[in-house]
């Protein structure tokens, strides 16, 4: 059956939208040919939509429900939680809570919430710069840390356009555009820059599920350590997919560590963390630098809100208490869903690549044979990318985005599920033969 037929409450709600929100959504992201879903329940690792059409979620609140929809220790504290309140603009207990549990999962010396992702990085550029005292930032090509000026950059194929309107030359001027998994490069693009800081997401999400290869972090380490240069890891996404975040799991240790989504609990805003080591963090103290010059500003009305600091302390509890079950199950499931994948795409014979680690998976039509960001993109089959998004939309599959699929599974989705997926993929696959 065709989307257009069982998805038509949808269709009429966009027909609305579309008069009071710019293309009809409150998110690019979110708009998928030939017109969203709207959903009204999510649990567990399905979404259901006004038609009551019940799908299989590979985005899973853009990555960040690891432990499903609707998860019930958390829902049930912040029920508890809405008695009491939820935003005081006082302090409160959880802000404690959830700052001594952060730093513990992340292995920094201090945290403070802001209010997402974007804020984080935003905040974390700021720091590197007062304690740097330097200007430019290097980011990767393809890398995503949220809409903020000063790093919105080369983040989608081609690099060399403008990624938005409305930017300046004098903060795109700051950002100095570095080569993913290419050390080499990455070195001779800023042999002649004095760079504050290099922010560089572990696994590149929104750039289709790309691990950095081990050794690239770790040069990178070396070379921050050589040139003064402060490490920020985006750990937005990456953050709670690997026990103690990707810098456990790469064994190296960053300056600052941003991160957001699951660290407010999954579902909820206000959710973003600045982590940081001592000296940097530092900066923020006023209780130690009196006047205002001396140091470097944060804040902000819904930081440390009680339900997102209450939500985010319980999401890291269940994870330190499930850790045994949740991260090896998630290795687990991912592999043999990206190695069903590859099964599926050499014996149709086409031109594919498969990448992700862990919980993060991507699939990509290409020419390309590299994990580079820039070549997959390069040679990308747009074509069958958006044929075979509309297949799974057909077969109540759903993942994001259709040109650069990055899925996440959560402890929620089963081996049934992926053999599902594959067997659609595979039923597409036959049909355009
Ligand atoms: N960094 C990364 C790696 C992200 O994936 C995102 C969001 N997808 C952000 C930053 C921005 O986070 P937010 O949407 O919470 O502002």
């Amino acid at each position: 059956m065709d989307y257009t037929d069982f998805a038509k409450k949808s269709k009429e709600l966009y027909e609305k939208a579309k008069k009071f929100l710019p293309a009809g959504v409150t998110y690019l992201i979110r708009h998928i040919e030939p017109y969203p879903f709207y959903v009204t329940k999510a649990k567990g690792s399905r979404i259901w939509d006004v038609d009551g059409n019940e799908y299989t979620d590979y985005w899973m609140a853009h990555g960040a429900a690891v432990l499903g929809h609707g998860y019930e220790p958390i829902i049930e504290a912040i029920k508890e939680q809405l008695e009491y309140g939820i935003h005081f603009g006082w302090c409160n207990e959880w802000e404690i809570r959830w700052a001594e549990a952060v730093c513990g999962w992340f292995d920094m010396d201090k945290v403070r919430p802001t209010n997402s992702g974007t804020e984080a990085n935003m905040y974390a550029i700021r720091l590197a710069r007062a304690y740097t005292g330097r200007r430019k930032v290097g980011k990767f090509a393809g890398g995503w840390h949220g809409g903020y000026d000063g790093l919105h950059k080369a983040v989608t194929y081609p690099y060399d356009k403008p990624a938005s309107l409305g930017l300046t030359d004098c903060v795109q001027n700051d950002i100095v555009v570095l080569p993913y998994n290419d050390l080499e490069g990455v070195y001779d693009r800023v042999k002649n820059e004095e760079l504050a800081a290099i922010i560089v997401e572990p696994v590149l999400g929104a750039g289709g599920a790309i691990p950095a290869e081990r050794d690239f972090l770790k040069g990178l380490r070396e070379l921050c350590d050589e040139r003064g240069i402060v490490l920020i890891f985006d750990e937005v996404i990456t953050g709670f997919r690997f026990y103690k975040g990707a810098r456990y799991y790469y064994n190296v240790k960053p300056d600052i560590i941003t991160a957001g989504k699951a660290v407010g609990g999954q579902y909820f805003p206000g959710a973003g963390a600045l982590c940081g080591i001592e000296e940097i963090m530092e900066l923020l103290d006023h209780t130690k630098r009196k006047n205002f010059w001396e140091r470097a500003f944060h804040g902000g009305t819904y930081t440390g809100n009680a339900l997102t600091m209450r939500a985010g302390y319980v999401l890291i509890s269940e994870l330190e208490r499930r850790r045994n079950e949740v991260y090896p199950y998630l290795d687990s499931l991912g592999e043999e869903f990206m190695k069903k994948l590859e099964e599926v795409f050499n014996d149709y014979n086409v031109e594919a690549l498969v990448t992700g680690i862990s919980s993060m998976i991507g699939f990509h039509f290409t020419k390309a044979k590299k994990l580079n960001p820039e070549e997959i993109s390069k040679y990308r089959n747009a074509e069958l990318m958006a044929k075979c998004h509309r297949h799974m939309l057909n077969n109540k599959i759903v993942y994001l985005s259709q040109q650069s699929p990055h899925l996440f599974i959560s402890i929620a989705h089963t081996r049934e599920d992926v053999e599902d997926f594959t067997r659609a993929m595979e039923e597409f696959l036959k049909n355009i033969k």
